[in-house]
Order: C-alpha cells, then structure tokens, then sequence
C-alpha cells in the first residue's frame, strides 16, 4: 500500500488500441448524414460492432434495420455499415431509387476487389473467415453464388477438394488471428501449390497492430482486459491472443460494468486494450474504476504508430462536423 492506504496495480496499456480509421469514418459518416439530410437516417446494420456508438447515434436520429425492406420510401438516406454488403444492397437501394452512403472500409473494398479479380481471371475463391460474420456475407455476395468457398479452419482446407486445383485464389476476412490465418495459409499452400495468392493476407493494418501490441504485454499479466462487444471479431480475436502470449486470462468487458474491480488482488498486472470498435471512453471509465480503489501504475506498450485516416465521401465533406 501506498501512503493513502490504496493497494498497488499495474497496469500495462496497449498502443495502439480502439478505433480505426474504417470505423471512425463510418461513424462520422452516420454524424455528417445527420446534419445535412436531417433525421431520420436509416442504417443497415450496426454500423460498427459497439453498443454504445449505435446507441449514441440512435439518439442523434439514426434508425438501425436490418434490410432494405425494413426503410420506408421516404427520401432519407440509407448508410451501409463499415462491414461491407453483398452487391445486391446496393442494387436493391438503386431499383428503388434510394439515396445510400456506403461507409464500407477502404480496406474492405479492397479484398472485394481482390475477390472479383480472382474470378475475373477463372480462379475459384477461397475466403478465410468466420461463417455468418457480416464481413463474410459481404464478400461473398460480391460475387455469384457458388463461386466463393469459405475456408474456416485447417480442417476445410484438408476436406477442399477442387475441379482444379490450379485454378484457385484466396481473400481473407480483415478481423482475423494473425497466427491462426497463417497456419491456415500454409496448409492450403501446401495442398495446392499452384494456389494464387494476393500478396499477403487481407488482415487489415488495425487488427494487425492491435494483435502486435497485446501479444507484447500479454505475458505475466494475471488479467487481460479487451474492451469490445461479444460480437466483435476483431475484439475477440485479442481475448485469444492474450491468452496464448501468455497472460492468465483474457476477458472481454463492453465497459466498466463488466470489470469485478473488487476481484482484482493487489499487485496484479493486468494487460488492456480495446478493438477496433470501441471507443476510448468506455477505456478511461474501467482505468477511472480501478483508479479509485488501486494507485494505479500505467505501463504504456507501444508497437506502432498509426497515421491512417479515410476520408468520407465528397458529398459530405463539406458538412461541418461541428455544426449545431
Ligand atoms: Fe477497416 Fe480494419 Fe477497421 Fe475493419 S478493422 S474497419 S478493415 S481498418
């Protein structure tokens, strides 16, 4: 104990953490969408995997649905979630005439490129990623059906048996495990050798770093926090890295509500960081928690320094964000 009676903890705080650039413009656009269409602006899907950002935006005048057909022919816009969708949205969005913004990442757009280019050149796609995410369906749905295999595991690639083996390229979900994705790769380059590649996965630079960052801090932590939503994959992903670099336990918390301070021991070191799509205030209430039982040491883990920024689309750029 220190002077004032608290009980000591460190606490080592990963760098980067929390939003992305993909997510950060998505969020803004919803925000700009807001001030120059007015409310309601209606958004298919959550537009990131965060309780709290589509809460916040719901209370501005967003109004999430889950289709198109959910949207009433009102003239309001319709913005796409940062995941991407399947190529029948936005044709859908076109036959009926509806003003649409898609905040699809950049970096997502690009492995749907990468995906169509496959098939282009008469390769059958495989993509790795997680069934039923809305990043996978969005992919697929680039494409006509049947012409994307979804690999999951090593054990897909081990059941894949193909017309022609030559004829194949892979794409991959960007929120995916590093380490797991490789063991993936490798397993299908070792099975077919003639498989074309882009040049290397398409796990996107945030969840790359993130990953970084944890599994440098991860071991002889006693506790991992990973700030994020139970259906964040990238978030989720973090919880397992931190658990296989070493620490004790990994734990996914949405916010402050989720962390049982009063179970922490003195003397713990606990890790922390935060997905790609969760903003850093729900970080500073967990930290302000702890700080008000423990004396608190920060180790700051720092891996990389992140200047990515995506612009919004023209025909907002001109909304001032800081407008009444
Ligand atoms: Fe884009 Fe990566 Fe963020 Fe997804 S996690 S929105 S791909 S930057």
């Amino acid at each position: 104990s220190d002077e004032n009676g608290k009980p000591p903890l460190t606490i080592r705080l990963c760098e980067p953490r929390g939003f992305c650039a993909g997510v950060d413009r998505a969020i803004q656009i919803v925000v700009l969408a807001l001030k120059r269409y007015g409310a309601p602006v209606y958004v298919r899907h959550e537009i990131v995997h965060n309780k709290y950002v589509v809460d916040g935006l719901r209370d501005m005048g967003a109004v999430f649905v889950r289709d198109l057909d959910n949207i009433p022919d009102d003239g309001q816009p319709v913005v796409f979630s940062a995941h991407g969708v399947p190529k029948s949205v936005p044709a859908e969005a076109e036959r009926r005439e509806m003003l649409y913004l898609d905040a699809t990442c950049p970096l997502v757009s690009k492995v749907h490129k990468q995906a169509v280019r496959h098939v282009r050149l008469g390769r059958r796609v495989l993509l790795i990623g997680h069934r039923g995410h809305p990043e996978v369906v969005g992919t697929m749905g680039q494409l006509p059906e049947g012409s994307v295999v979804l690999i999951e595991t090593e054990e897909d690639v081990a059941a894949y048996d193909p017309a022609d083996p030559a004829a194949l390229g892979f794409v991959t979900q960007t929120t995916l495990s590093v380490d797991d994705t490789k063991g993936i790769i490798d397993a299908l380059q070792r099975k077919f050798p003639l498989m074309e590649a882009p040049s290397s996965e398409s796990i996107c630079y945030a969840t790359t770093n993130r990953q970084d960052a944890v599994k440098a801090s991860a071991v002889g932590t006693d506790l991992f926090l990973i700030v994020g939503a139970p259906n964040s994959s990238n978030s989720r992903r973090l919880v397992e890295v931190a658990e296989r670099a070493g620490s004790r336990r990994g734990l996914l918390v949405q916010g402050v509500a989720d962390v049982r301070v009063g179970e922490i021991a003195p003397g713990s070191v606990l890790g922390m960081s935060a997905g790609a799509s969760a903003p850093e205030v729900l970080t500073d209430e967990i930290l302000a928690a702890l700080r008000a039982r423990f004396e608190v040491r920060i180790e700051l883990v720092q891996t990389a320094i992140e200047n990515e920024n995506f612009p919004v689309m023209r025909s907002l750029r001109d909304v001032p964000l800081t407008a009444a």
